[in-house]
């Protein structure tokens, strides 16, 4: 048998298969083959010793902003290796105007994935902070229906940020969230909320929102949390979340809360993906990158392989992918991702700037995005040997 990448000896993740323990994986032709049972002998072009790493799924992050041209935008190659990430959901940096324009000069030149949410204002996040739907007129329903039916490939469901100085209180706040639901009906997609300061009651929120939609920011702890003032997470939220509305972490410079995070999982409410919302403000921590992330929750008592789910697997089904992405299925897109697990002492910091100091932190080792290995980052191509070499 001949290769082109085999990683020997690495323990094996895969949620989507339940199967935990030392694999070895063999990429042709940008997806993953079979191995052969020993005996056979195989030749690769390129062998990656992972003995001692994590071999996972490549991994998902269902909330970031990479579109370049805005402030908030970071660059998406130069962050998929340093994050283990070979799928990148942009959540809604580009609107109407903009998108375009983000197709191709970014998404289609990029070795990562990228796959798209369009804000619901014409603007995007053209701007950092002068609320991109303050004016009504920039609510573009039209303009989102029409840049997912001339995108449907990567432009794939309608983001808001429901935050009163972003999109109005009172009625201006209602006639956005509900001019960003109609966007998502009636394009036959699905809508991301962003949460904090939101101008209505989180219950009422949520009540508006269907299967298939999501919450981001679940974790927030700073205005309108998911849990009321008795510390309670919402009947409605327990209910929305029942029903198949997503709750996406997205970690953000101001959306991720210690004590919220413990509360939630300590009443058995946890989120159905792990995220970053890695922008231009939170790359320098607190966020860092996303096995930094997967490391808080970690540390907050949460099993390896449930970790793992959460960053490939459930974000894989929130983007209606999973028959090819977030798995190590034969046959699927060879996306994977070997993590090493370091030990020591870490300070992880949240949105609000409290530490905790944990011993374990999970690094990007090296990240095969369709069958190539990505430069940069943690690499180990470059300097580990196989045992042959
Ligand atoms: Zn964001």
């Amino acid at each position: 048998m001949k290769c082109d990448i085999l990683i020997c000896g690495g323990e094996v993740i895969d949620p989507s298969q339940h199967f935990r323990g030392v694999r070895d994986i063999a990429v042709v032709d940008g997806r993953i083959a079979r191995v052969p049972e020993s005996g056979e002998t195989i030749e690769a072009d390129c062998t990656l010793d992972a003995r001692g790493l994590l071999v996972v799924p490549g991994l998902i992050d269902l909330h970031v902003h990479v579109y370049p041209h805005s402030p908030w935008g970071l660059v998406p190659d130069t962050l998929a290796a340093a994050n283990g990430v070979t799928t990148f959901l942009d959540t809604g940096t580009a609107g109407s105007f903009s998108f375009d324009e983000f197709r191709r000069e970014t998404i289609d030149r990029s070795r990562s994935r990228v796959l798209a949410l369009v804000n619901l204002s014409c603007t995007g996040l053209l701007t950092g902070n002068l609320g991109e739907l303050l004016d009504r007129r920039y609510a573009d329903v039209e303009g989102v229906k029409r840049v997912i039916r001339q995108h449907p490939d990567v432009a794939i469901g309608v983001k808001i940020r429901a935050s009163d100085f972003i999109i109005g209180k009172r009625e201006d706040g209602w006639a956005n969230l509900r001019d960003a639901i109609r966007a998502a009906r009636e394009s036959e997609t699905w809508l991301m909320v962003h949460i904090g300061y939101c101008p209505m009651p989180i219950p009422e929120l949520v009540r508006e929102l269907a299967p298939g939609d999501c919450i981001t920011h679940c974790f927030r702890g700073d205005s309108t949390p998911i849990i009321d003032a008795d510390g309670r997470v919402f009947e409605a939220v327990i209910e929305a979340k029942e029903r198949g509305v997503y709750f996406d972490v997205g970690h953000g410079m101001g959306s991720f809360c210690w004590e919220i995070a413990e509360s939630c999982l300590a009443q058995g409410f946890e989120p159905t993906t792990i995220s970053t919302d890695l922008h231009t403000w939170c790359i320098n921590g607190p966020v860092w990158d996303m096995p930094t992330t997967m490391s808080k929750f970690l540390q907050l008592g949460m099993p390896l392989d449930e970790v793992i789910e959460l960053t490939t697997l459930r974000p894989a089904e929130v983007l209606g992918r999973s028959n090819d992405l977030g798995t190590l299925r034969e046959g699927t897109t060879a996306d994977i991702t070997l993590l090493e697990q370091c030990t020591g002492r870490f300070r992880l910091t949240d949105s609000l700037g409290t530490d905790r100091v944990s011993d374990t932190l999970l690094r990007a080792a090296a990240t095969i995005r369709s069958g190539e290995l990505l430069p940069g980052g943690g690499s180990l191509a470059g300097r580990h040997l196989a045992d042959d070499e």
